[in-house]
C-alpha cells in the first residue's frame, strides 16, 4: 500500500522511519517547503503545495494513495482542512498525528489567547522585552507593536512587516533547560510568547520561564477537522495502520 504522510515535524520524519523499518508499505513524504534546509525524511520525498482540497485529491488518485497521515504541525491548520476534504473526496482513510499539548505546571502563570492577533495584544500588557517564539511567518501580527523590544527565535531569517524594536536568533530546536535560561537572562526577557506546540524539542523554554516568574502568552491549537481520528505518536499511528491495512 502507499502511504502519503503529510509532514514537516519531527513525528511526520519518525513515522516515516518507522514505517521503512517495518517495511510493510510504501511511503511518500511531503513537505511544504517553506524552510530551505528541511531536515529530510527517509524514502520518498515531495515538496510544495498541492493546490488546494482539489490537488490534493487528485494526487491521491494518480498516486494511488491507500491511506493519508496527516503528520503536520499542530497550528498547520489549512493543510490539516485541505487533507480532511481530499480524503474523503478520493475515499481514503486519513488519520492526524499530533503531538500533544502541554500542561501548566504548579508556578507557571500562562495566559492561553486564541490567535496571534490576540496574543499581540495581550503581550505588551505583561512585559516590553519579548520572546516570540511563535515563528517567522506570523510575525505580521506583532509588526505595529512600538512599546516592546522583541527577541524572534526562527528556523529562517524573517521577511514582510516586523515590530520596529526587534532582535533575530536564528535556532532551531531541540532547545536545552541551561540555554534557554541562559537566553531569557542575559536578554531581560520578561514575557514569552509561544504556540501550544507541545513535544520535547521546545518544552525547555517553559521551565525556564517558570524559574524566572516570567509570564508566557500561549496561543491555543486549531482544532482537529471533525471526525478525523487522532494518534498521539508515531507508534499509534503505525498502528492504526497495521489495523487497517490488517
Ligand atoms: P498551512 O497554513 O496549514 O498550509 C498552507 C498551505 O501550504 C496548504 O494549503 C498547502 O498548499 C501547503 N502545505 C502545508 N503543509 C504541506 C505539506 N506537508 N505538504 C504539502 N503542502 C503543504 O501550513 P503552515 O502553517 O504554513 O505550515 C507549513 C508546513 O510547515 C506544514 O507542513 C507544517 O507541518 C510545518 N510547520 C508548521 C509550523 C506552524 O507553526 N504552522 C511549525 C513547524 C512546522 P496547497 O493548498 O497548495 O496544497
Amino acid at each position: 500500500m502507499h502511504v502519503l504522510v503529510l509532514g514537516g515535524t519531527t513525528e511526520g520524519r519518525r513515522l516515516a522511519e518507522r514505517l521503512l523499518t517495518d517495511g510493510t508499505v510504501r511511503v511518500t513524504s511531503s513537505l511544504a517547503g517553506r524552510v530551505a534546509t528541511p531536515r529530510m525524511p527517509p524514502g520518498d520525498v515531495r515538496v510544495g503545495g498541492f493546490g488546494g482540497v482539489e490537488g490534493l485529491a487528485r494526487w491521491l488518485r494518480e498516486h494511488e494513495v491507500g491511506a493519508v497521515i496527516d503528520a503536520t504541525h499542530p497550528f498547520a491548520g489549512t493543510i490539516s482542512f485541505n487533507a480532511a476534504r481530499a480524503a474523503a473526496d478520493a475515499h481514503v482513510p486519513l488519520l492526524a498525528l499530533r503531538r500533544p499539548g502541554w500542561d501548566a505546571a504548579d508556578g507557571d502563570d500562562w495566559h492561553p489567547v486564541g490567535s496571534l492577533e490576540e496574543a499581540a495584544d495581550r503581550a505588551p500588557a505583561l512585559g516590553s522585552r519579548v520572546f516570540l517564539t511563535t515563528g517567522r511567518m506570523g510575525l505580521a501580527s506583532f509588526a505595529h507593536i512600538d512599546d516592546a523590544w522583541f527577541l524572534l527565535r526562527s528556523v529562517d531569517a524573517p521577511e514582510g512587516p516586523r515590530p520596529a524594536r526587534m532582535d533575530v536568533l536564528l535556532d532551531r530546536g531541540p532547545f536545552t533547560l541551561d540555554g534557554e535560561r541562559e537566553l531569557i537572562r542575559r536578554h531581560r526577557i520578561d514575557v514569552l510568547v509561544t504556540k501550544d506546540s507541545g513535544g520535547a524539542a521546545t518544552a525547555p523554554k517553559l521551565t525556564a520561564a517558570r524559574e524566572a516568574g516570567v509570564p508566557v502568552v500561549i496561543v491555543r491549537r486549531p482544532p482537529v477537522p471533525d471526525g478525523v481520528p487522532v494518534a498521539a505518536t508515531p507508534e499509534e499511528a503505525a498502528a492504526w495502520l497495521a489495523d487497517y491495512s490488517g
